[in-house]
């Protein structure tokens, strides 16, 4: 039986480092990337073989930059899934871009090697929040993107955007969404800044060079968010994700109860959803995460040493860590909660065996006395209120 996974490929390069960046990403390394996309195709032979049944649903390109490769390369591992993991033809397969490095020419070739939705980081409108944040592009090179995205063909474009920036008003934060907005882009994400410690923005706010951001401010900036969103016909079917729907969405926070993501339409991230849904997910490439047969484990987290033990068949997989059940369901309900679906019983049930009320009854309770969830029609889902107070019901599962 095939065991279907979502796979994600990390492109560990970048252009320059972003001030609030603490992903897996490298500046000066862009030399390594034909020897990078020869290791990734050797990763994919490698669970082909080990695991012949594995059957991708979805492609995604995220990073770094994935955008840095060349298309050719990114052909070569697309046409890789599509041979060895059966990726259908139509299946979603996504690269984020950074608008500082894309063209025309570019996005034309990424989307004739098989690239059907593109995910630009767009972050702000404003120019002052794009240099504190460190970014290589101006709002210009976003407009001038998804135009050029569109004429390459992109009929699916997402943006990201990042809020809850030290001296960020809620006047720039709503000027940079009505600016995104205007681009009608079919999915938005929308992040609340982390001062990842040791970034440099999180140095300069701890040094009183920036000032703090205030969480009270970010959660108005969120509703502000929300609304708009609603109002231009996006559903927030995930709480920092929105994607236009074939119809207007009844409310913020709208499914109907025991309704499922994919009924809003074909723009909701298919990759994502696996990830939310928590079923298994193949990571390649440097740092990558996987989520596999009660497994979940990183690759080596640097380039050089991740190319070479490819290379030279010596293990590339570390922290490899046993899922129990209990984390599995529980882990199932945080992720879970988080999409406007829910969890459904059903699919709990086909999971675990066991019907949910029975492993969370008193959890449920409890955040059900407190408005933050809601269990009707056969789905346990957070509240509007829950909604704003998401952290807290998590870690009620967890615990
Ligand atoms: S472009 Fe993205 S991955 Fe690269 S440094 Fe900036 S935030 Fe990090």
């Amino acid at each position: 039986m095939a065991t279907d996974v979502a796979v994600y490929v990390h492109v560990p390069f970048c252009i320059k480092r972003c001030t609030y960046c603490d992903f897996t990403t490298f500046t000066g390394m862009l030399n390594l990337r034909a020897a990078y996309i020869e290791a990734v195709l050797d990763e994919i032979a490698i669970w082909a073989q080990r695991f012949p049944t594995l059957h991708a649903n979805t492609l995604y390109f995220g990073g770094g930059t994935p955008s840095l490769l060349p298309p050719s390369g990114i052909a070569a591992i697309i046409a890789a899934v599509q041979r060895e993991f059966g990726l259908p033809g139509d299946a979603e397969i996504t690269l984020e871009a950074n608008p500082g490095a894309i063209d025309l020419t570019l996005l034309s070739d990424f989307h004739t090697s098989g690239v059907n939705r593109l995910s630009l980081g767009a972050q702000s409108a404003s120019e002052h929040e794009l240099e504190m944040l460190g970014r290589i592009h101006h709002w210009n090179d976003v407009v001038e993107g998804v135009r050029a995205a569109r004429t390459a063909g992109f009929d699916n474009v997402s943006l990201d955007l990042i809020f809850g920036l030290p001296g960020q008003t809620l006047n720039w934060w709503w000027e940079t969404l009505r600016r995104t907005l205007d681009l009608t882009p079919e999915h938005l994400s929308l992040y609340a800044l982390t001062l990842e410690p040791g970034a440099p923005l999180a140095e300069n706010v701890a040094l009183g060079k920036l000032p703090e951001p205030d969480p009270d401010l970010a959660a108005e900036m969120y509703e502000t968010a929300s609304e708009l969103l609603k109002s231009a016909g996006f559903w927030q079917y995930e709480i920092s994700n929105g994607a236009q729907g074939t119809t207007p969405p009844p409310e913020i926070w709208a499914l109907p109860p025991g309704g499922q993501t994919e009924q809003i339409g074909p723009w909701v991230s298919q990759h994502n959803l696996s990830y939310w849904r928590n079923t298994g997910w193949l990571g390649l490439g440097v740092g990558a995460h996987s989520f596999l047969f009660e497994e979940r484990w990183s690759n080596l987290p640097h380039p050089v040493s991740y190319i070479s033990a490819i290379h030279s068949h010596r293990p590339y997989r570390i922290s490899e860590e046993l899922i129990t059940r209990e984390i599995d369901m529980a882990e199932t309900m945080m992720m879970g909660l988080r999409l406007a679906e829910g969890v459904t019983e059903e699919r709990f049930d086909r999971r675990f065996g066991v019907p949910i009320r029975e492993s969370y009854g008193q959890t449920i309770q409890k955040f059900e006395g407190l408005e933050l969830l809601e269990h009707q029609s056969g789905t346990v889902r957070l509240t509007p209120k829950g909604r704003l107070l998401g952290n807290q019901v998590f870690a009620g599962f967890l615990l």
